[in-house]
C-alpha cells in the first residue's frame, strides 16, 4: 500500500500541490481526474521523487520517506517500489522491444540475462506483442509502443504502477487496445494510480476516483458515487462530460 501525507510542491513561488493526502490500498486501482494544470502529473511524479515534494511524507511498503530529509537510499527505495508508464512511452529507440523490457531486470534487479529474457517474453506475450519482440520501437504503432511500456513496468513487479495519461498520445483508434491491457492489469490485483482524461475508462476500471483541482483533492469516492452523485459542483461539472 502507499500513503501520501500532506504533500506540498512549489515551483518557485507557484504552489502546485497544496497538501495532498491519499492512501492507496494493496490491489486498489485509483484514478486521478481533474482539469489541465491541476497538478495530477506533479502528484504522480512526486510519488517516486521524479519531482521532489517540497514537504510531506510518502510511505510505500512500510518505508516512510519524509520529503525534507529523504536520503539517496530512500529515493532509490521509492524508485524501485514504483514503475511509471508515460504518455510519451519513453522507450529506448536503439534497443529492440525485448531488450526494452529486459533492461530494468538485468541492470536494476540484477537478474540473469536468460531469466530476464524469459520473463520479458512472457510479459510481451501477455500484452499481445510476442510477434514484435525483435522489432525496434520505431517499427511499432503508438499503441504497440505503449503496450511495450506497460510490459516494461510490469517486469519490475513494483508495489505500485503509476500511469500518466497512457493513451493521450495515441490516435483514437489505438486507444482501446491500450485501455484493454490496462484493464487486464488492473483485474490482476496490481496496485495502480492512473491519471487519465478517459472518464468512461476511469469509471470502469477504478475502485476509487479522486478529483483534483488547483493542487488539492476536491472530492473522492467510488466510481459509482462520483459519477452518479458527486457532492461538489465542480466535480459534477467535470464528470458530466462522461457519457
Ligand atoms: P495536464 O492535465 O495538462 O497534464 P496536470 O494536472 O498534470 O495537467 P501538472 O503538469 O502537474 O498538471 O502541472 C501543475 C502546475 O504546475 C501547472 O501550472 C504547471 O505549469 C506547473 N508545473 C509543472 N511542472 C513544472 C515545472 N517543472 N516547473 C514549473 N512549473 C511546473
Ligand atoms: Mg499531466
Amino acid at each position: 500500500m502507499i500513503q501520501l501525507q500532506q504533500i506540498h510542491k512549489y515551483f518557485g513561488e507557484h504552489h502546485v500541490l497544496k497538501g495532498i493526502d491519499l492512501t492507496v490500498g494493496k490491489g486498489e486501482v485509483v484514478a486521478i481526474l481533474g482539469p489541465s494544470g491541476s497538478g495530477k502529473s506533479t502528484l504522480l511524479r512526486s510519488v517516486n521523487f521524479l519531482e521532489r515534494p517540497s514537504s510531506g511524507v510518502i510511505t510505500i511498503n512500510g518505508r516512510r520517506v519524509e520529503a525534507a530529509s529523504a536520503t539517496k537510499e530512500d529515493i532509490l527505495a521509492l524508485r524501485t517500489s514504483t514503475a511509471m508508464v508515460f504518455q510519451q512511452y519513453h522507450l529506448f529507440k536503439n534497443l529492440r522491444v525485448l531488450q526494452n523490457v529486459m533492461i530494468g531486470l538485468t541492470t536494476v534487479k540484477k537478474m540473469t540475462s536468460a531469466k530476464a529474457r524469459e520473463l520479458s517474453a512472457a510479459l510481451l506475450e501477455k500484452v499481445g506483442l510476442k510477434e514484435r519482440m525483435n522489432h525496434y520501437p520505431s517499427q511499432l504503432s503508438g499503441g504497440q509502443q505503449q503496450r511495450v511500456g506497460i510490459a516494461r513496468a510490469l517486469a519490475l513487479n513494483p508495489e505500485v504502477l503509476l500511469f500518466d495519461e497512457p493513451t493521450s498520445s495515441l490516435d483514437p483508434e489505438l486507444v482501446d487496445e491500450v485501455l484493454a491491457v490496462i484493464k487486464q492489469v488492473a483485474s490482476e490485483g496490481n496496485t495502480m494510480l492512473i491519471v487519465t482524461h478517459e472518464l468512461n475508462f476511469a469509471r470502469e476500471v477504478a475502485d476509487r476516483i479522486v478529483f483534483m483541482e488547483d493542487g488539492a483533492i476536491v472530492e473522492e469516492g467510488t466510481a459509482e458515487q462520483m459519477f452518479t452523485n458527486p457532492r461538489a459542483e465542480r466535480t459534477k461539472q467535470f464528470l458530466s462530460k462522461a457519457i
